[in-house]
């Protein structure tokens, strides 16, 4: 059953070959079973979740289903869930109780899909590893020496090892679709202001857009139409009609125009990445596709302008958590200076104190100009090398991750190496734009990831690219082993 795509599981639902309250059954006691090995949930809510399976069996048995009714999931702990701990996998938030639920988390409820935990995540969502997270690093479930990627890994692992048909994530610079491309997963990072950010909690609000985990872009599909959509509520929330992201799946490739930036082949890319990304760029022209190499000049800046951009927001976003508000708070502050250096000093991990303070540094008088302007115009210039690019072609092909799973303490002394797992996503948050990582083989039995980036507001063009190569190929299908 757990090895179900999440529309053949609403399929067997449908014809009452399983009820949710067995689904669900079955996957908390895998998470159960199974999750001592990877860590990827924080807080299991059995016991939400099997009484939300049961209105899920009502309404189907009413015929007031909708498509995913009673399929279970799992949601990031970002997203602030009433009457749940919401931690941020952070220990500033081990005690946070959130008081309402995210609006992505509401549409979930109300689409009757029971919420199993919350999974684990690197803290704030800093991190390409999930080794920043309080509750301990994730393991990956292709080889638990090695990180799912981050900062989506919980997520990420619990869906790779079928403990959750699918996840939610956030990607700020490449939180989605890094770890799903390190675990052999479709994540899609929705276009900026399409899914409503409210209840998220915010880590660089410019950049940071929530989005679907599951194994294949067709399921990816299902989720985003509960998930997008204009939210009163959050201020950059887009005002567009609905959309049915599954309306365009099985439109045949020929004609398409696949752009291939010459910047994102060169060094730096792992020769077995770079094979199983040609291999599938062969595949995409077998199905009728049409190359053509592209050009994005400015996109060597990205990874830079992004560590001015993500952490001047995030210094000003975490500045709530103070120890009086909310969250962790010192013992005994001999006065209220003391009650806030020791609540954020013992309160937050050294990650996400190296990004505040940086922060703090760009922002302040005499370096605004120098840091956080010039950051901010070298994004609008990356934005406008992928404007010129779309002028051009349809959609743009890249690897999405320069290695596969690295060993878990790798690259943590280094900041600098660990912030270049991104160096092929970045571009894509810094200039708003739509982009997904999907299954492309293997490298030394790791997964490896492909990169499609979607112009504005372009998802479902870009679920049916991925779509047609999953009809033709089989790696979306793949299980790690020892997980069966
Ligand atoms: N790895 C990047 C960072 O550490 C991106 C994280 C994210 O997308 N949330 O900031």
């Amino acid at each position: 059953m757990h090895d179900k795509t999440l529309a053949e599981l609403a399929a067997a639902l449908a014809k009452r070959e399983v009820s949710s309250v067995e689904l669900t059954t079955h996957f908390l006691g895998r998470i159960e079973r199974l999750d001592p090995q990877l860590n990827s949930f924080v807080t299991v809510t059995a016991e939400q979740a099997l009484a939300a399976a049961a209105d899920a069996d009502a309404r189907i048995v009413r015929g007031e289903a909708g498509p995913l009714t009673g399929v279970p999931m799992a949601q990031k702990d970002i997203f602030c869930t009433d009457g749940v701990k919401t931690s941020c996998g952070s220990k500033m938030l081990d005690n946070f109780v959130a008081p309402y639920d995210a609006t992505v988390v509401e549409r979930f409820k109300a689409a009757g899909l029971p919420m199993l935990g919350k999974t684990n995540m690197d803290e704030f969502a800093m991190g390409s590893s999930n080794e920043t997270s309080f509750y301990g690093p994730v393991k990956n479930p292709w080889d638990t020496t090695r990180v799912p990627g981050g900062s989506s890994g919980g997520s990420a692992a619990a869906v790779a090892a079928r403990l959750a048909p699918a996840a939610t994530g956030t990607d700020t610079g490449g939180s989605i679709r890094q770890p799903a491309a390190l675990c052999n997963l479709t994540g899609l990072k929705p276009t900026y202001g399409r899914v409503s950010r409210w209840g998220m909690i915010a880590f660089a609000s410019s950049l940071d857009q929530g989005g679907p985990m599951a194994q294949n872009a067709a399921d990816c599909a299902l989720l985003l139409n509960v998930m997008a959509g204009f939210d009163p509520k959050d201020s950059t929330s887009i005002e567009r009609p609905d959309e049915d992201f599954t309306a365009h799946l099985n439109q045949p490739l020929k004609g398409l125009k696949i752009g291939l930036p010459k910047e994102f082949f060169g060094a730096g890319m792992d020769a077995g990445v770079a094979k199983a990304v040609d291999e599938a760029i062969a595949q995409y022209r077998a199905l009728g596709a049409e190359t053509v190499e592209v050009s994005l000049p400015n996109s060597g800046l990205s990874v830079p302008a992004y560590y001015v951009v993500a952490p001047a927001e995030c210094s000003s976003n975490l500045a709530r958590f103070d120890g009086v508000r909310y969250g962790y708070r010192c013992e005994k502050p001999k006065d209220l200076m003391d009650l806030y250096t020791r609540s954020r000093g013992e309160g937050f991990g050294a990650e996400v104190k190296r990004r505040i303070m940086i922060g703090t540094y760009a922002l302040s008088a005499g370096y605004f100009d120098a840091y956080y302007l010039k950051a901010q115009q070298i994004r609008r210039l990356i934005a406008d090398d992928f404007k010129r690019a779309f002028e051009q072609v349809d959609v743009i092909l890249g690897p999405t991750s320069p290695t596969t799973a690295f060993r878990l303490g790798e690259k943590t002394d280094d900041p600098v190496t660990m912030y270049l797992s991104d160096i092929y996503t970045i571009a894509v948050n810094l200039a708003g734009l739509p982009g997904m990582s999907l299954p492309a083989g293997f490298a030394d039995g790791l997964p490896v990831g492909m990169q499609l980036i979607g112009n504005y507001f372009d998802e479902a063009r870009l679920l049916n690219v991925a779509h047609q190569y999953q009809l033709a190929t089989d790696w979306h299908r793949r299980m790690p082993g020892g997980f069966e």
